[in-house]
């Protein structure tokens, strides 16, 4: 009986959970609204439960986390050190800053309730007294959205000391970034949280859930992660773990952009819908008679996939060979792929782009948000870039395509965080993938141009 505004009714393929009231029909950001449609009824219902036990429906649940490392939820909340005495941290990270991606920006201004029940619940079960959301500063409507909401959920006992007289109190911030996409790293975000230049930290060994914030516990977790949370409780693990298909289960929100008919965000089933089913049902297939080249398909850090390659998948008797178009999209078949899922930041060219184009835009984009800190991050991103201006303005040689592609395994694995291979494996795919289309692009007569940089750079 749920009413969607006219024109933005979901498609039948979507599955809603955690959209479930966006564009609906008189929803309005107040608390009233989200109580009316039974908001807070699971905090009502996580405050009586044990702690572990609701790690465990989280974990029975199968929920991997929705940032982009698709790392098991309930697993990571297990990873507090048994005996820990200092205080626990939760922080909510909302900078989402991955190209392509606009999926929690739409739940912290339109259903701001939602996540804070998610927070709530999950700060309960990891014994945590204080929460961050650590909000992108390109969010700053979102960031008061969200601190109306607290006050809100403050003055109805929500939040606050002695939560809904159970003794347990909650203190949830809104921290807003400074626009740096390094402040999205986990171990950036906390530094810059501590007041430091935002440098990633190294992990392994140590990884937040033991040594995070303060050097203190700290659970980490994305927005759209947060929220299942309260749907995991509603449903119940088990039932929620029937959503999508073994080990990729639940719903998940896919941002689709670029060159498709109806781009926009659409809640699926993970697993349960193919690349083709996506691209031409749901997105209404190319615009303006233009055919598919490729897709990015989880956010600008994931290798990009030709719409014409073949993929073999599986192992022993359950190996096959699928098409692009037959790709399931959940982690395990995209990494199959040897891309993946990521953020779910789908990123559709159709064959009017050139592929020397959409490498020169990730340079730009990955050489300004270097945070400096490795020099293969900091120098090679800079040297990937100006190779890549030079390609888009005629001005390469076909050495420089190697040079390239050097440069990026130059970078891959050998950084402090993931950044290095968010930068270097657009890189190496575009290039493995469309090097005759890149080479064309290349005069022997500019040679002379390839060694100035190269010396220059060295
Ligand atoms: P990761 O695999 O290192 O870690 C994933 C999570 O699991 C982290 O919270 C980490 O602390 C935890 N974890 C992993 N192993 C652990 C262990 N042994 N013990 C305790 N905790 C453990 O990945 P990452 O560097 O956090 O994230 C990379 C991903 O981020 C990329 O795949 C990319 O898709 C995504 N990303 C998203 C955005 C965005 O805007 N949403 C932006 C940039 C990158």
């Amino acid at each position: 009986d749920i009413k969607y505004l006219p024109g933005k009714e979901p498609h039948p393929a979507e599955h809603r959970l955690i959209f479930k009231n966006i564009d609906r029909e008189g929803w309005d950001t107040s608390i009233e609204t989200y109580m009316a449609d039974g908001g807070y009824e699971q905090l009502k219902k996580a405050v009586k439960m044990e702690p572990a036990s609701i790690t465990d429906e989280v974990k029975k649940s199968g929920l991997r986390g929705r940032g982009g490392a698709g790392f098991p939820t309930g697993v990571k909340w297990g990873f507090i050190p048994p005996n820990n005495t200092k205080p626990v941290y939760l922080i909510c990270n909302c900078d989402e800053s991955e190209p392509g991606t606009f999926k929690d920006r739409y739940i912290v201004h339109q259903d701001p309730h939602q996540l804070i029940e998610g927070m709530v619940i999950s700060a309960f079960a990891v014994g945590a007294h204080t929460a961050y959301l650590y909000m992108r500063e390109e969010f700053p409507e979102a960031a008061l959205t969200m601190e109306k909401a607290i006050e809100e959920a403050r003055a109805k006992g929500f939040v606050g000391k002695n939560i809904l007289d159970t003794g347990f109190d909650l203190e949830i911030w809104v921290h807003r970034g400074a626009a740096a996409y390094i402040c999205g790293e986990e171990t950036g975000l906390i530094e810059s949280l501590e007041g430091k230049r935002p440098y990633p930290r190294i992990k392994p060994p140590y990884f937040p859930a033991a040594l995070g914030l303060y050097m203190a516990p700290t659970i980490v977790n994305n927005v759209e992660s947060l929220c299942h949370v309260k749907h995991i409780l509603e449903m119940g693990g088990d039932e929620y773990a029937k959503l999508g298909v073994e080990r990729n289960t639940g719903t998940r929100i896919l941002c689709v952009s670029g060159d498709v008919k109806k781009p926009g965000y659409y809640e699926v089933q993970v697993g349960k819908l193919t690349m083709g089913e996506l691209l031409n049902d749901i997105c209404g297939g190319p615009k303006n008679g233009k055919s598919f080249k490729a897709v990015i398909p989880g956010g600008s850090s994931s290798k990009i996939l030709r719409c014409d390659e073949t993929f073999k998948i599986g192992k022993g008797d359950d190996a096959k060979e699928i098409s692009f178009w037959d790709i399931q999209m959940d982690f395990d078949t995209l990494a199959a792929c040897g891309s993946m899922a990521g953020s779910g930041g789908v990123i559709v060219l159709d064959d009017s782009r050139k592929m020397s184009w959409v490498l020169n835009n990730i340079n730009h984009f990955y050489a300004h948000e270097s945070c400096g800190q490795c020099t293969p991050c900091r120098e090679g991103n800079g040297w990937m870039k100006k190779i890549s201006d030079r390609i888009v303005n005629g001005q390469a040689a076909p050495e420089d395509i190697q040079t390239l592609e050097d440069v990026a395994y130059q970078i891959d694995g050998k950084t402090v965080c993931a950044f290095g291979e968010a930068s270097s494996w657009p890189v190496e795919a575009i290039i493995a993938k469309f090097r005759d289309e890149l080479t064309a692009e290349t005069s022997e007569e500019n040679e002379h141009l390839s060694k100035e940089q190269l010396q220059r750079e060295m």
